[in-house]
């Protein structure tokens, strides 16, 4: 007698095996063992290639060209967020995915944040800052890589015993400041994990950064967390409000995610609180993509992670060289293939092994591609700014808390203050303006006229991210 398994039970089944072996595999996953990790990701590759050209119409297109049998990553075009989108029921392998019924019966209602879509799939969006936001879909495998993979650096840390002792005595309560008013990111990692852990549902809470802040700093207040989690900048705003004697927690851990940080805001955080700040370098798509060590690089999981410096035209880039941009292929996700992703950061491959003994990839993330700022020089022709270089002149200006800078024309730059209570701000406008002038005159650019702004710098009211510069035009 012939039986049909059933195709729903099939796929369970298929599920929890990959996650039992995500976690078999992070936990006893050694560092240095290079020939182990080529190996895998040359078969996971060649698996994730093969299933993503039979089971998704996008790339059966995109790879008409390329021959069958092994492909080599460096021959494969490479993928942009625009493009997927565009083409988003294509991308999919999943035939009951469309874009429309996503957002019709997902993504508009917030009260599903974290939960699974169609029974099976995690879902997440980007913020946008950066144009339209992608939708990312998660199979159980892909997910499970943010659990068990992007912390598997992190045990150490947390198992530090000051911080495990702290917790135990005064509790864990976790505090984490996103954008509560959709499906991204962080907030969808968090809301998932409540929704599955009775435990965590009652000591973890998202806070919503739009909020008007005096309500905010009144909730946490409340709450008194003792882990803090969130953007970098919603985290120096906190900062700032305890140094003013408004806010009054003592958190026993920061963890920042979801923008560049600066060194400064790091350590302004740090000694504000008191605390370990854990930084995390990972994104919607690619959710378990590496982990900080204690030397402040950031190691690729690159068993699970395939993460390529290129050049304006996607050429490799040497080690010790920042990149134009990041090519990253997700090995995991079957649902929805990310292979040779454009994920816009700028980023450095360290030249020299990590002391920290971790032979994963290092890498320092310098900021986002579409951060960088042109001015004129005086021959007309344009100069590169590094935006972050720009935002260190400005935010080491004595008096300076915060600050914000725009580019508003190839020779206008619009510059947002908040000072220190004690600082005299005609004073600190004329250091800043100083120091800018100075800096530009180095840069070669033209003369940049510096606007004082009146407003003080502020969240980017669709992301809930505080964005230290950009460009307007
Ligand atoms: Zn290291």
């Amino acid at each position: 007698m012939r039986r049909t398994f059933p195709r729903q039970q099939a796929r369970v089944i298929r599920a929890i095996v990959r996650v039992a072996l995500i976690a078999w595999e992070a936990w006893r996953f050694r560092r240095g063992d290079d020939r182990a990790i080529a190996r895998r990701q040359r078969a996971r590759l060649q698996e994730l290639v093969r299933h993503a050209r039979t089971a998704s119409p996008y790339y059966r297109s995109l790879y008409r060209n390329v021959p069958a049998g092994p492909v080599h990553l460096a021959s494969l075009p490479v993928v942009s967020k625009r493009d997927l989108m565009a083409h988003f029921d294509d991308w999919v392998t999943d035939p009951d995915i469309t874009v429309a019924s996503l957002r019709r019966d997902f993504l508009s209602d917030h009260s599903l944040v974290g939960a699974r879509y169609l029974g099976r799939y995690h879902v997440a969006t980007t913020s946008g800052t950066s144009g339209e936001p992608a939708i990312l879909i998660h199979d159980d495998a892909s997910w499970a890589l943010f659990h068990f993979v992007g912390c598997r650096g992190e045990w150490r840390f947390i198992a530090r015993w000051d911080l495990l002792s702290g917790v135990l005595r005064r509790g864990l309560r976790a505090a984490a400041l996103f954008v509560t008013d959709g499906h991204i990111g962080g907030s969808v990692a968090l809301e998932s994990a409540r929704r599955r852990n009775a435990f965590l549902a009652n000591r973890a809470r998202v806070f919503s950064v739009l909020r008007p802040l005096a309500d905010l700093v009144k909730e946490i207040n409340e709450f008194q967390p003792t882990v803090l989690e969130g953007y970098p900048s919603a985290l120096a705003l906190l900062a700032s409000e305890q140094r003013a004697g408004r806010l009054t927690i003592q958190p026993l851990l920061a963890i920042t995610a979801g923008e560049h940080v600066t060194p400064a805001v790091r350590a302004d955080i740090e000694s504000t609180f008191d605390c370990p700040v854990q930084n995390r370098y990972a994104s919607a798509e690619f959710p378990g993509l590496s982990m900080e060590c204690r030397h402040g690089l950031f190691h690729v999981n690159s068993d699970w992670y395939l993460l390529e410096p290129v050049d304006e035209n996607y050429q490799p880039v040497a080690a010790g060289v920042v990149s134009h941009t990041v090519l990253v292929t997700n090995l995991a996700n079957r649902v929805q293939p990310l292979i040779r992703y454009d994920l816009g950061d700028r980023v450095k491959l360290a030249a020299t092994p990590c002391a920290c003994g971790n032979r994963l990839p290092a890498i320092t993330v310098e900021g986002r591609t579409g951060d960088l700022l042109t001015f004129d020089a005086p021959d007309g022709t344009a100069v590169t700014v590094l935006p972050l270089a720009l935002v260190t002149v400005i935010e080491e200006t004595p008096g300076v808390q915060r600050c914000q800078a725009v580019r508003t024309g190839p020779r206008a730059l619009r510059v947002r203050l908040e000072m220190s209570s004690d600082a005299d701000p005609d004073q600190v406008w004329r250091a800043v303006d100083e120091r800018l002038q100075a800096f530009f005159a180095a840069q070669g650019t033209a003369r940049v006229i510096v606007e004082h702004a009146a407003e003080p710098p502020a969240v980017d009211p669709r992301s809930g991210k505080y964005r230290q510069v950009w460009s307007a035009r």
